[in-house]
């Protein structure tokens, strides 16, 4: 009693101090546990770190040290991720890592996607990362003993391939592309989703292709402004346009804001989620921080941040530079909370500077606000033919 007490005190002190958290006799880990949906898991212990996963609300994980705004969690030995302070609760110190096992495993084949239901007691850290154009799934922390667990349907494309008992790795071989997934927590556990893409009519490869349209901004946030225009407008200008060209090759078109008011970006991300998406485009006009800048750098650039996204943000950059003539800003991996989303491919669109007059100039341009829409659609149309 006496032992743990003074066990317990070290902890609290070495907490409190915000020094790094060092094993003390046999206590060794903070439990924590995440409280709040989309918390970033990350590679290191600052904002700029890559972000390995999103973790849902309830996430027990395990700290066994510490920075003053990190915690750095051990997913498998020697392998460690951090987590920001604000983001999780701790629920005390342990000696050893406890966590509850997994009970089943159904896995299911459907028309449209291929699913995996993990059942768990225990919600814990997963990661999803694409590998070329397969996926691996690990899930730490959760026994895994693939004789007591029930298997339902293992076959095709999933591998179960588990290095640590405690720990649940599956490999997806993907014949074509990647072509959107995303793993959701239930009151039983997790489904992991992974969509089968469509077969492309390659004449008309929109044709039922599902598209969310998001201009970007609106209301009171009005995005870049410059020679008395507005972002926010032109955005939306440009979207209603490509939702009409987008309809014309049988593509189903939503759009997250069809007026001038404001949208939370989540909400905007949950919409394509609901509507089950299969191409996000987000529609923008771009500035810089210093305004002196632009006359080096402007032009078309276009952005992505999941690998699977890489080859429509190429097709459509294309496209648009053919169109435009605009500088080439690139094709840029970066993470933004419209690039983020794995559900479906995710693309943000920055069709100029509007902070650079000769752009400005023709992005308020009706005809050529339309060469920007079929150029995208044109660019939409080459990936899914080429990729799919
Ligand atoms: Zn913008």
């Amino acid at each position: 009693m006496k032992k743990l007490f003074y066990i317990f005190f070290l902890l609290i002190f070495s907490f409190a101090q915000g020094i790094e958290l060092k094993n003390v006799g046999i206590a060794k880990y903070a439990v924590l546990e995440v409280n709040q949906d989309r918390t970033p898991l990350r590679d290191n212990y600052n904002e700029d770190a890559k972000r390995l996963s999103h973790l849902f609300k309830d996430t027990v994980l395990f700290a066994d040290k510490q920075t003053d705004k990190y915690y750095r969690v051990e997913l498998e030995p020697k392998k460690y991720a951090w987590i920001n302070k604000e983001f999780v609760e701790v629920q005390g110190i342990i000696p050893e890592k406890r966590f509850e096992g997994i009970q089943k495993l159904i896995f299911k084949t459907e028309k449209d996607n291929y699913e995996l239901k993990i059942i768990t007691p225990q919600k814990s850290a997963y990661t999803l990362t694409e590998d070329n154009d397969n996926l691996k799934f690990n899930l730490f922390d959760n026994r895994f003993d693939p004789i007591e667990a029930k298997i339902t349907n293992l076959s095709g494309r999933f591998r179960l391939s588990n290095k640590f008992e405690d720990e649940l790795k599956i490999d997806f071989n993907n014949d074509k592309k990647l072509f959107g997934y995303g793993i959701k927590a239930t009151e039983e556990g997790y489904i992991l989703n992974i969509k089968r893409p469509p077969k492309i009519n390659k004449k008309r490869p929109l044709k039922g292709i599902k598209v969310v349209i998001d201009p970007g901004h609106g209301g009171c946030e009005k995005g870049a402004v410059a020679f008395g225009l507005e972002e926010k407008n032109i955005n939306l200008q440009i979207s209603k346009i490509l939702r009409k060209e987008l309809k014309k090759r049988g593509a189903k078109v939503y759009m997250t804001r069809k007026k001038d008011k404001q949208v939370p970006l989540y909400s905007r991300v949950d919409f394509a989620l609901e509507k089950n998406a299969d191409i996000l485009l987000s529609i923008h006009q771009n500035s810089l921080p210093n305004p002196k800048d632009v006359n080096k750098k402007h032009g078309v650039g276009t952005y992505y941040y999941h690998n699977q996204s890489k080859p429509l943000a190429a097709s459509i950059q294309k496209r648009l530079l053919e169109a435009t003539g605009f500088m080439d800003d690139k094709v840029n991996n970066r993470s933004f909370a419209l690039t983020r989303p794995s559900e479906q491919l995710s693309v943000l669109i920055e069709c100029g500077y509007l902070i650079y007059k000769p752009e400005a100039d023709k992005l308020i341009d009706k005809k050529f606000q339309k060469m920007i829409a079929q150029a995208i659609v044109k660019g939409c149309e080459d990936c899914l033919r080429e990729n799919y």
